[in-house]
């Protein structure tokens, strides 16, 4: 058998390499664990819980950390998570790059 070594191109490695500074959690979100909680997660709560407060029901599609891991949260507990929809979630994303401190309660 003539094994020819296969030629596998592997352009993501430089961008991985290149954001890796930045994204540490990004090993994170691609992490078992966090995928696994995750998709419980959403099992449980299916709805984005920003709309669900403003009367409206919006099926989640993103699990969210309350507290950020960045800022201390705790990156695998249920209680530091919330079912958003895509748009309450970078509605969220945007005020945390903003600045922080602005709670909703
Ligand atoms: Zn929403």
């Amino acid at each position: 058998m003539a094994n020819k070594p296969k030629k596998v191109v592997r352009s993501w490695v430089k961008e991985r390499v290149a954001f890796d500074r930045e994204l540490k959690d990004d090993k994170f979100y691609n992490s078992w664990p966090w995928r696994k909680a995750r998709k419980a997660f959403i099992n449980k709560n299916p709805l984005c819980v920003h709309c669900e407060e403003n009367g409206e029901v919006t099926a989640a599609t993103v699990v969210d950390h309350k507290i950020p891991i960045k800022q201390g949260g705790e990156p695998l507990n249920e209680s530091n998570f919330q079912s958003l929809c895509e748009k309450c979630h970078n509605k969220k994303s945007a005020n945390e790059s903003r600045g922080y401190g602005v709670k909703s309660r």
